[in-house]
């Protein structure tokens, strides 16, 4: 065929055979014929040269990317080879990675809008469904971590379990606490999952079991158990941010226990129209200042700043319930010794608080405070986990569509594993 070589160009093909292009009118799509460069034919799977062994099933055709607005589409015969490993096999294609009904090049650009644009953009421009989207990116991060060594000087990671599916399934992930990449993900949250995490790094060179020195969760016992059985040598710290987050918890359930009783107040002084206006006003208010007492104090706008003043003055447990909360924040911004006083501190303060859900949240502190401080002294308080775990939160969201777990997890690897997708044709 004329100008071969600069079909191959325009396709974005390499080490195959361009035999002619048709424009089919009736389908308004491009249909490029193509074939292997002659060589002796590999296995799909394996990628070992075999023997011919049949036709298999004719032609096929994959989809390739738009010229310009038509739909380009590659065909070619599908024939088997005979491999030694696995038997009759559809002989590997240069454009497509093996069972793919999709050209590399193709797989490529969907990876990248993944790790870019949102799931209408994707969908819309690439012509496809976003199960297909799914099933692209799982087979383009399956090629991806073969190709790097996930666990390389592996030395502090932190785990952590995170929810999806509104909260039926769970993650188990790991993180590198020095680059903050996404080492490793899997369904699950159990020991035999995260046994999983440790007998792949053990697989994955020796003495990496014994390289972790550093090693921080949620106070999981599970993770733990596992911990303590695989990693012995490693420090085992807590993760600050769900310190934190116990405390919010905590201080969350009074409010709502401030709130319901607020509102009971108001069903009955019926009678007293007046005193029930002011319950319910009440009641509202304090189911109004949900975000005033979560939020950072630095980072409150001017009513919030109000509505928290106006808990100060009528609410006084409600109050102390979240001077204990940004207490037990503020200690994780002080240097080691500072903050193993301050622990201390607080853990006496609460005690005395009169909240039980607060005098219970310091009994747990204090199972914890060995693994508080050491997070604090080794510097693993940095943000860098929590930072991750918010973004894994949102990949789940965008991935509620995804039928199974892996796609979920290929996006997550893809956009947080140290190795973004590039766009085809580029470097
Ligand atoms: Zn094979």
């Amino acid at each position: 065929m004329r100008n071969a070589s600069l079909w191959r160009a325009v396709l974005g093909v390499e080490n195959t055979v361009v035999e002619c292009v048709e424009y089919d009118e009736v389908a308004q799509v491009l249909v490029a014929s193509v074939r292997p460069r002659a060589g002796r034919p590999r296995c799909g799977v394996c990628g070992r040269r075999s023997a011919r062994y049949d036709r298999g099933e004719g032609r096929r055709r994959w989809r390739s990317l738009d010229l310009g607005t038509v739909p380009v589409w590659l065909e070619a015969d599908a024939s088997r080879v005979s491999c030694r490993v696995h038997g009759p096999t559809v002989r590997q294609v240069p454009w497509a990675r093996h069972g793919a009904g999709h050209t590399k090049v193709f797989d490529q650009q969907v990876a990248w809008l993944a790790t870019q644009c949102s799931k209408m953009a994707i969908c819309a421009l690439m012509r496809v469904a976003w199960r297909t989207v799914g099933a692209i990116i799982t087979r383009v991060w399956a090629d991806v971590e073969t190709q790097h060594d996930q666990f390389a000087g592996l030395t502090r990671i932190g785990i952590d379990e995170i929810s999806y599916k509104r909260g039926y399934k769970y993650l188990t992930v790991v993180v590198d606490h020095d680059t903050g990449r996404l080492v490793w993900a899997a369904p699950g949250h159990d020991k035999a999952t995260l046994n999983g995490f440790f007998d792949a790094l053990a697989a994955s060179g020796e003495g990496r079991l014994d390289m972790i020195s550093h090693v921080s969760a949620d106070g999981a016992d599970w993770i733990a158990k596992v911990v303590t059985e695989r990693c012995p040598q490693a420090i085992r710290c807590a993760d600050p941010f769900h310190v934190v987050k116990w405390a919010t918890d905590a201080l969350d359930t009074v409010r709502r226990q401030i709130w319901n009783q607020a509102r009971r107040t108001g069903g009955q002084t019926r009678s007293n129209g007046r005193g029930r206006r002011d319950a319910i006003g009440e009641a509202k208010a304090v189911k109004d200042s949900r975000y005033a007492l979560w939020k950072n104090p630095e980072n409150l706008t001017e009513k919030q700043q109000v509505k928290l003043d106006w808990i100060a003055k009528t609410n006084p447990t409600l109050y102390r319930a979240y001077l204990l909360k940004e207490g037990l924040r503020t200690i994780f911004q002080l240097d080691h010794d500072e903050a193993a006083e301050a622990l201390d501190r607080w853990c006496s303060w609460a005690r005395r608080c009169r909240i039980p859900i607060f005098v219970d949240l310091q009994r747990r502190i204090l199972t914890y405070r060995d693994n508080i401080l050491a997070a604090i002294k080794h510097g693993l308080s940095n943000g860098r986990i929590e930072s991750v775990n918010t973004k894994i939160r949102l990949i789940t969201r965008v991935a509620f569509g995804f039928r199974s777990a892996p796609p979920l997890i290929a996006l997550a690897m893809l956009n947080l594993g140290g190795h973004r997708p590039t766009l085809p044709g580029r470097t």
